[in-house]
């Protein structure tokens, strides 16, 4: 490796991407240093997915502790805090941050903490004035939320700010139908605030199979969660008493007391100095990559959300390693992005893998559906009218399994085992020869004929 730059390569971003590319490449023998302007683990770590599942562990109790009464439990004395789970939460993000400084440290990883923006092919300055140089700089500075252009747009908070809020605000507007906001929504239903989520289209989680929104959907309204469709914002308004009151489009005003932004994340590009340098973005700020993730300046790379590939933390994970290993450990390696298991942790959770329903009609000569909707045992016992639904999907013309679809307790737990048969292209005749483990609700995979 050469010795003429102050490092063999510099990243810019500690998150799930760069962290990991920072340390493989650290142990290939690069001289590696890390800027990271607010706190090492990033997005996922710190306010993303770790301190979101928490919540949703915490807010989940609540139809636990409902449900504890037909288990034979005597649960009338129970009462929610949120400061104590908030702090906990926190408490765990803080734990967490140090293994990730902890792991960097123990491969020779220079941590700087501070803001850097690229100055050249080869440079890059941080906030303090200093230069340094790398022979390869790798960007890795995930995205950030959108706010859209809306007068009052600024009373409302985003999923940075939500996991720090004082106290539980009464009725919650959620802006957006995608994963934040369906994540959100159970979890602020579940601590007994009023949710309503509004959406400027007609569907929520538009990624996911019709079937299994549709019916995240019914058993949210079922809830008691309200939704507005086709419903852009047009201002928001703060009253005299901290209260916010939202216009939108053709509907009546709603008065609320906390408004989140949950309408996508864009690049982490602005005012770091790719464009000048020669670096081509693409929409939203993303910078674009071949599929060795490098740049149309060679010496940079770029991998994670900033590329706006798939916003997932372990697909960063995978580009952080394939980076590594390709241009520091002389293996060359590329992701694979076909079949990525992906997750809603809503109440319930969705999960699914490979083709929709409609993505198959659209793509292949001739596809079958086969569902499961049932009732879980534990909620049969519970008194919960709230059924799950699996569906399998698979090609005709040869019996592969291209799809699995699922909404229900634990679906992500289950799918990320059942993800691994859809990878290796498995047929629905080998999931039929397969014996149900009875009795779970993941049997219903290998029982629907
Ligand atoms: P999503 O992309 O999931 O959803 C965005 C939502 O906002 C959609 O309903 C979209 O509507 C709507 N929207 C987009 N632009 C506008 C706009 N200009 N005005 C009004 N509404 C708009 O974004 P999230 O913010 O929920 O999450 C960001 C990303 O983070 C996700 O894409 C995901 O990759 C990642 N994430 C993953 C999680 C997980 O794996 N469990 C959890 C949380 C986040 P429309 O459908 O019409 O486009």
């Amino acid at each position: 490796m050469t010795t003429s730059y102050d490092y063999d390569l510099f990243v810019l971003g500690a998150g799930s991407g760069g962290v990991r590319a920072s340390r493989v490449s650290a142990a290939h023998g690069a001289r590696v240093a890390v800027a990271e302007e607010y706190r090492v683990g990033g997005t996922c770590v710190i306010r993303g997915c770790v301190p979101k599942k928490l919540l949703v562990y915490g807010a989940h109790f609540a139809e636990d502790l409902q449900d504890a009464r037909r288990f034979g439990w005597d649960v009338d004395h129970c009462r929610f805090d949120w400061p104590t789970l908030r702090d906990n939460v926190l408490f765990e993000v803080e734990r967490l941050e140090g293994i990730y400084n902890d792991i960097l440290e123990r491969n020779e990883v220079e941590v700087i903490p501070q803001r850097a923006r690229i100055s050249g092919p080869h440079e890059v300055t941080l906030e303090d004035g200093s230069k340094v140089t790398a022979g390869t700089i790798l960007v890795a500075v995930g995205a950030r939320p959108f706010v859209p252009d809306v007068p009052g747009a600024e009373h409302g908070i985003t999923s940075n700010e939500v996991f720090h809020l004082e106290t539980l605000p009464k009725r919650v507007v959620i802006a957006g139908g995608g994963y934040i906001a369906s994540e959100f929504a159970g979890i602020f239903h579940q601590f007994s605030c009023h949710v309503t989520v509004v959406n400027r289209g007609d569907r929520i989680l538009r990624h996911y199979d019709e079937q299994i929104r549709d019916r995240l959907l019914t058993i949210s309204l079922m809830k008691g969660i309200d939704f507005k469709f086709n419903a852009p914002f047009e201002k928001i308004e703060k009253k005299e008493d901290g209260s916010l009151r939202i216009q939108l489009q053709g509907q009546d005003p709603i008065e609320a007391d906390m408004l989140l932004w949950a309408v996508g994340r864009n690049p982490n590009t602005e005012g770091l100095g790719l464009e000048e340098v020669g670096v081509k973005l693409g929409k939203n700020g993303a910078v674009l990559v071949d599929d060795d993730n490098q740049s149309s300046v060679p010496s940079i790379y770029a991998i994670g959300d900033v590329t706006d590939r798939v916003q997932l933390t372990p697909v960063a994970i995978r580009e952080g390693q394939a980076f590594a290993e390709t241009v520091f450990g002389g293996n060359p390696t590329r992701v694979d992005y076909e079949n990525i298991p992906s997750a809603v942790f809503s109440h319930p959770p969705i999960a699914g893998v490979g083709m929709t329903e409609s993505q198959a009609r659209d793509k292949l000569g001739s596809y079958k559906a086969y569902v499961s909707d049932f009732r879980p045992m534990k909620n049969v016992l519970a008194g919960r009218n709230e059924r799950a639904l699996y569906k399998i999907i698979i090609d005709e013309e040869t019996d592969q399994v291209v799809g699995i679809h699922m909404i229900g307790p634990d679906a992500p737990e289950i799918l990320q085992a059942a993800a691994i048969a859809v990878k290796a292209g498995l047929t629905k005749k080998q999931f039929d020869e397969t014996i149900a483990l009875h009795p779970t609700m993941s049997e219903e995979l290998v029982l629907m004929r």
